[in-house]
């Protein structure tokens, strides 16, 4: 097994897109650099959807076209929901993109208005015509562990999804806990017949932590051989499903976790705060859900080098 993982930040889409304020580009390229000098060198930088519906992703490609006019040497990821969003994106020069569906139908008529079924086929036109273009492809599968609407999912009607997924030409399927109710008994029953079938690197997780368990489902999937985890800076996010609550594995939890493992992360850990601590003085009365870095806060006013 080797001792090193990726981290794949979600924090300047899956986070800021669940954050009430809109951030300036401006504010969001600095983020964005400030995480890759850090050492995480996969980003998932914007979205190409609709701005009526999503404003915090609305200069999506002024983003990257400034991010590539800056000299960006990270692979920047955006989300694209259809062709439309898939020629918006090939229009800027994108070169990496990520598409989703979940398991379960009722997540996915409401998300982006169409069946499991006929998303997957969308995402199979989807990936064909992005290997035309050079753009590499990412999937999501969201709900695989529970559905804000429909309960409980088992590993049983999550498989055949995330299977499906990695026999398209994607580069790596990432496994959503949306809702944040994953234990580690689920993480194992989902990875351990995938581990067996020879997906390992094909395979990425996305913990969140509503409930406090998304550090230990982390632990449990390394231990299966998993080694991509997506994570979001200072926790940004926020649970759509459950307002007040927490949602995406905050960045600077799962590098400290790890770096204390000895296991490499790529990340420099202070270096990492700091541009939390800097994006956070932007971003009105946000409280980091990330414990972290309000340990890295505190001990900085006290002086301790604990952390670094
Ligand atoms: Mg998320």
């Amino acid at each position: 097994m080797s001792d090193r993982i990726e981290i794949f930040e979600v924090g300047p889409r899956d986070g800021l897109q669940n954050e009430r304020q809109i951030l300036s580009t401006a504010d969001k390229l600095a983020l964005i650099e400030g995480l890759n000098a850090s050492g995480l060198t996969k980003i998932e930088a914007g979205a190409f959807v609709r701005s009526d519906r999503v404003p915090q992703m609305a200069d999506s490609e002024s983003l990257h076209s400034r991010l590539k006019a800056n000299g960006f040497r990270g692979d920047a990821y955006y989300l694209v929901p259809n062709m439309n969003g898939l020629e918006r994106a090939v229009s800027v020069g994108v070169k990496q993109i990520a598409v989703f569906t979940a398991v379960s139908d009722s997540f996915n008529r409401k998300n982006i208005g169409m069946s499991v079924r006929e998303s997957l086929s969308l995402i199979r036109e989807m990936t064909e015509s992005a290997r035309r273009e050079g753009i590499r492809v990412r999937g999501y599968v969201s709900t695989v562990f529970g559905c804000p609407f429909e309960g409980r999912i088992t590993a049983h009607q999550a498989l055949p999804v995330i299977e499906e997924l990695l026999s398209l030409p994607v580069e790596q399927v990432s496994i959503g806990d949306t809702i944040g109710v994953a234990s580690a008994l689920g993480v194992e029953e989902v990875i351990k017949p995938l581990v067996s079938g020879g997906s390992v690197p094909g395979i990425a997780v996305h913990f969140h932590d509503t409930r406090g368990t998304a550090l230990a489902n982390a632990l449990r999937a390394f231990q299966l051989g998993v080694r991509t985890f997506d994570s979001s800076i200072g926790g940004l996010g926020g649970c759509p499903f459950a307002p007040g609550a927490s949602g995406n594995l905050a960045t600077e939890d799962l590098v400290y976790f790890f770096k204390e493992m000895k296991v490499e992360t790529g990340v420099d850990y202070q270096s990492l705060c700091e541009t939390s601590l800097s994006l956070l003085g932007k971003m009105q009365g946000r409280i980091p859900s990330s414990r972290a870095l309000q340990a890295y806060q505190a001990n900085c006013e006290k002086n301790s080098v604990w952390d670094s």
